[in-house]
């Protein structure tokens, strides 16, 4: 059976740290981190995203502030606010919640954000300077992978990483992050995606196989070879009419199947889901940071 790697006790080890350092920050600098959050609609899945976050912020000594808005503002509004939170002191990093209502215009909204305060790390500026390898923020999610690969002691160095997902979120930025000469990286990384001819060619080639899928338990342990470290960064609701709600949280990997080739295997819930918080505390304390270096 695969030994588990504990994000929650990872998630909260970084906390603690964010928290310190943000103690010394105030006590050095007489800075407070700072943290926007935009949120247009009322999408109840962002609520609950943002809701903790806040807590994040709130247990991390930092300042935050919420700024919902209306589901029919208009793009000119949204930018504007976008806008007065680049040039307020008191906030060093500004979160615009995605999904936005289908009349917005995402990318624009996104370009807007001042590229020092997107500890989103989803500007292209940000975006082009991970691809060079060049001190940035990392987008929180692959992120909080590399963290648990390095600290669960899985250094991906000279490692084969196979990423399943292409996406701008998840997939592309994990492979970009893994592949770079530098320290928790150096690895060989393959990105494969509904473009291979067969999946399992690449699946069994892995030494860590990272699946960023959005498909319940889609990769099972025959598609995986003895030994490898799996890390599970789906998060799909299943119909469980045993559960309170009628529904429970499940990984694109089959845990179950998985955990019985994997040497080490991320689990859902409990694992890649707990550290996204805590990239996004600690991109925010490197803002209010950087913030104090230019003053
Ligand atoms: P996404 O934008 O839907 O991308 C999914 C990727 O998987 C695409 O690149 C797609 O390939 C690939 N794919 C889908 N079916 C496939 C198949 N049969 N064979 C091979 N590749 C396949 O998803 P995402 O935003 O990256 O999210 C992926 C998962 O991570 C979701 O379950 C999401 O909920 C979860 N997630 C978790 C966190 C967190 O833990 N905090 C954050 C973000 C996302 P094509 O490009 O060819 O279509």
């Amino acid at each position: 059976m695969a030994e588990i790697i504990d994000g929650k006790k990872i998630a909260e080890d970084i906390k603690r740290e964010v928290r310190e350092e943000t103690a010394q920050l105030k006590s050095q600098n007489g800075v407070t981190p700072g943290l926007a959050f935009i949120l247009v609609g009322e999408n109840p899945a962002s609520e609950s995203y943002i809701r903790s976050k806040e807590k994040g912020c709130a247990e991390s000594g930092f300042y935050s502030i919420t700024e919902r808005m209306p589901t029919g503002i208009s793009q000119s509004t949204l930018l504007a606010k976008v806008r007065q939170f680049n040039e307020d002191p008191r906030i060093h990093g500004l979160l615009v919640q995605l999904p936005l209502p289908k009349h917005l215009n995402e990318e624009e909204v996104i370009e807007a954000i001042s590229p020092a305060k997107d500890v989103d790390g989803f500007h292209p500026y940000n975006v082009g300077k991970l691809m060079i390898g060049a001190d940035t923020f990392k987008p929180c999610t692959p992120a909080g992978i590399q963290e648990m690969l390095v600290r669960s002691g899985n250094d991906p160095s000279g490692k084969h990483v196979v990423v399943v997902g292409r996406s701008n979120i998840v997939g592309k930025p994990i492979a970009n992050i893994l592949l770079q000469k530098q320290a928790g990286a150096n690895a060989v990384v393959t990105v494969a995606h509904t473009g291979a001819k067969d999946l399992s060619v690449h699946t069994k080639s892995a030494d860590i196989l990272i699946a960023a899928i959005g498909k319940p338990r889609f990769i099972t342990g025959a598609m995986l070879r003895d030994g490898v470290v799996v890390i599970d960064v789906g998060i799909n609701r299943v119909t469980d009419t045993a559960a309170k709600n009628g529904y429970r949280i499940v990984g694109d990997v089959d845990f179950e199947s998985a955990s019985k080739v994997a040497r080490v295997i991320s689990p859902v819930p409990g694992g890649v889901g707990l550290m996204t918080v805590a990239m996004l505390l600690k991109n925010t304390l490197k803002a209010a940071r950087n913030a104090t270096t230019r003053l």
